[in-house]
């Protein structure tokens, strides 16, 4: 069955480049462009792997990885920050929220799938 990749990020080019590496391998993506909205489509959906944005408007990527992972239901899901921010704080706040990846945009379309066929299969 294909997987389901949510795709949470406030710049709809970055949305797009994900659409465009994954969806001819199969996957199935949705899109949200902030953290809350993509809270509520990780209730609403059975999603495989998350990959996540930090800095969004409404609720940013640490707020929205912290509910992921206090909720039982979500908390499993693989997830991987996408982002321009590059810091050993933020890295490290994101190890401390449990997430199992970061890559640094502008992203390469190899690495990118190297990560989701390990991380969704
Ligand atoms: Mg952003």
């Amino acid at each position: 069955m294909a997987k389901t990749i949510l795709c949470i990020d406030d710049s709809t080019t970055i949305r797009m480049l994900v659409k465009k590496t994954l969806e001819p391998l199969g996957y199935t993506i949705l899109e949200a462009e902030n953290g809350q909205i993509g809270l509520d489509k990780a209730g609403k959906n059975s999603v495989d792997f998350i990959l996540v944005d930090v800095n969004m408007p409404v609720m940013n990527g640490f707020e929205c990885v912290k509910s992921l992972k206090s909720q039982t239901a979500l908390s499993k899901i693989p997830v991987v920050f996408l982002t321009t921010e590059s810091s050993d704080e933020k890295k490290a706040l994101g190890r401390q929220l449990g997430v199992n990846g970061w890559m640094i945009k502008p992203f390469e379309a190899d690495a990118l799938v190297k990560i989701v066929r390990m991380l969704a299969g």
